[in-house]
């Protein structure tokens, strides 16, 4: 079972920009995964497609075989996304933003609330939970990002640049956490520009630039050819 399969994927924005000329690629079920590439490579684009935010010129993106573009809430159920980009809102507190964030997937309240202590606790925010987010430092709200995207308990965690501009103690402490996901069963793909991130955290790599894959391997094998 492929956790994701993407086919000849291609995107091309209105302003007539091509972010993505045919890609495709698969992701194993307990993968652990990295989209490395450049800025302006496509990455957010791809990502953007996957998780139904940015729709798709043509081609086929199917998470564990249910069809983004056909069967869009069932595919979403199975997503967790943690964006590049801060993007809740900072008047309210981490505890409310992880609870309302079930109620898009229709999860009950109580397993809300309880979800919701059980991860802001794994990331080391609980004593922070009653606090509005804006007071939060830049790894906290990132870390907050994470246990909102947790909160439907996704079989495919997706994070964007998770790490961009984290210093080097958030950021072990973030690899850690999303590593444990990964070993807990939850498929992980993650995009990123440093090589070095992929390399401590993955198993397989696809390197993207200019909107095409133009590698598709395991880490090991990729750093052998360098
Ligand atoms: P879609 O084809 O998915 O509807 P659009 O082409 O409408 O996407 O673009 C969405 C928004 O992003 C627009 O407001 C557009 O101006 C803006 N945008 C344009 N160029 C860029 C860029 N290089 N990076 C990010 N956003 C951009
Ligand atoms: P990456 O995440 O690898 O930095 P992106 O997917 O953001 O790459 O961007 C791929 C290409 O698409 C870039 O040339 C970027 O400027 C362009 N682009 C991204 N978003 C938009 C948008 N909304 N509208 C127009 N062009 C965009």
């Amino acid at each position: 079972m492929y956790a994701l399969e993407v086919n000849n994927l291609k995107k091309t924005y209105r302003n007539g920009v091509q972010a993505l000329k045919g890609v495709s690629l698969n992701v194993r079920e307990g993968d652990f995964f990295a989209l490395l590439g450049p800025n302006g490579a496509g990455k957010s684009t791809l990502i953007g497609i996957v998780s139904s935010l940015v729709n798709s010129s043509s081609g086929e993106t199917l998470v564990f075989g249910a069809s983004v573009q056909k069967q869009r809430s069932l595919a979403m159920s199975y997503i967790g996304l943690v964006p590049q980009e801060i993007n809740f809102n900072q008047f309210e507190k981490p505890f409310e933003i992880v609870v309302n964030q079930a109620g898009y997937y229709g999860i009950p309240r109580a397993t809300a609330i309880e979800r919701a202590e059980k991860y802001l606790r794994q990331l080391h925010l609980w004593d922070k939970a009653f606090t509005q987010s804006r007071n939060l430092s830049g790894g906290m709200k990132r870390r907050l990002m994470i246990a909102r995207a947790m909160v439907n308990e996704p079989r495919l965690l997706i994070l964007d640049e998770p790490t961009a501009g984290v210093d080097i103690e958030i950021r072990r402490s973030m690899w850690e956490f999303i590593e444990g996901i990964n070993e807990s069963g939850t498929t992980v793909i993650l995009t990123t520009h440093y090589l070095e991130e992929a390399e401590q955290l993955c198993r397989n790599i696809a390197i993207i630039d200019q909107g095409r894959i133009v590698e598709n391997t395991d880490i090991k094998s990729l750093l052998a050819t360098l």
